[in-house]
């Protein structure tokens, strides 16, 4: 079991372009932590760079797994190490039943009762979905509760989570909510990007990334405080490019 992830003043470019500077955050197991941060801020090459996937450049800093170097390893050597991706959305596969998808083809031997519970935490009923077909016949919100249930079946050390809101829309935040204290319950770490208050209020810590920087830190409630009365009305363009209104120190806790 993953205790800690660290990642050391990384520093990520894409097609030359700057977007990550020389962030430093600590990952320990068994809590929930959110990164916060208006459009364009870095979020989401923040959570490929988690996660492995190709196309960015490492400038300098990495991503440390109980001291282990993964900065430079791909999405599967990740995942057999014990992180994973909310992928929002399950792909389709003819002739697949949910059930088969969530157990990998019966690979991952689940009981009925703990199967019903995962399909509880995510508003479904049981006995309707688990034999209906993974195909385009489901709608959006259906598939990415199935997604979220697969994620607590596989239960990884690590789990990234990258929400746009329109992904939450589709589920209730409650459910969002309830799967992810079900992880924290198991000793399992969820890492999610998110807007929505309700949602960064659950997290024991919270980071808060602009310009590619992270311009504050702490526990959720504060951290979503601290967006709200600044972040949201703010006309700063959050580009790499723009003019770094955050001198050192500007409210790095
Ligand atoms: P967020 O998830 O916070 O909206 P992103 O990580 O998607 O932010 O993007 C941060 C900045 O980096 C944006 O200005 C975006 O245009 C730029 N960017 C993201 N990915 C690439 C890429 N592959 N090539 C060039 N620029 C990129």
């Amino acid at each position: 079991m993953v205790e800690i992830i660290e990642v050391r003043n990384l520093s990520v470019a894409a097609e030359g372009k700057k977007i990550l500077s020389s962030i430093s955050m600590e990952f320990d197991a068994g809590k929930i932590y959110t990164i916060l941060g208006k459009n364009g801020s870095g979020k989401t090459t923040f959570a490929n760079c988690m996660m492995g996937i190709q196309g960015y450049e490492i400038e300098n800093g990495g991503i440390y797994l109980d001291g282990l170097e993964i900065t430079n390893m791909d999405v599967h050597e990740r995942a057999k190490l014990g992180i994973t991706k909310f992928w929002q959305d399950p792909p389709n596969y003819r002739g697949i039943t949910v059930k088969e998808y969530l157990t990998l083809d019966g690979r991952i031997k689940i009981t009925g009762e703990d199967l019903k519970e995962v399909f509880d935490i995510v508003g479904m009923e049981k006995t309707v979905y688990e034999n209906r077909l993974l195909d385009s016949n489901l709608s959006g919100g259906e598939r990415k509760r199935i997604e979220l249930a697969s994620i607590l079946i596989l239960s990884r050390d690590y789990t990234v989570m990258d929400e746009p809101d329109s992904g939450i829309d589709l589920m209730s935040l409650e459910v969002v909510i309830n799967a992810l204290k079900k992880l924290k319950s198991r000793g399992k770490t969820t890492i999610l990007i998110t807007h929505r208050e309700e949602i960064a209020m659950e997290a024991d810590f919270s980071y808060l990334v602009c310009d590619g920087k992270i311009i504050r830190k702490g526990s959720g409630d504060e951290v979503i405080s601290y967006y709200k009365n600044n972040c949201d009305t703010c006309k700063h363009p959050n580009t790499p490019d723009s003019e770094d209104v955050f001198s050192a120190g500007s409210g790095v806790s």
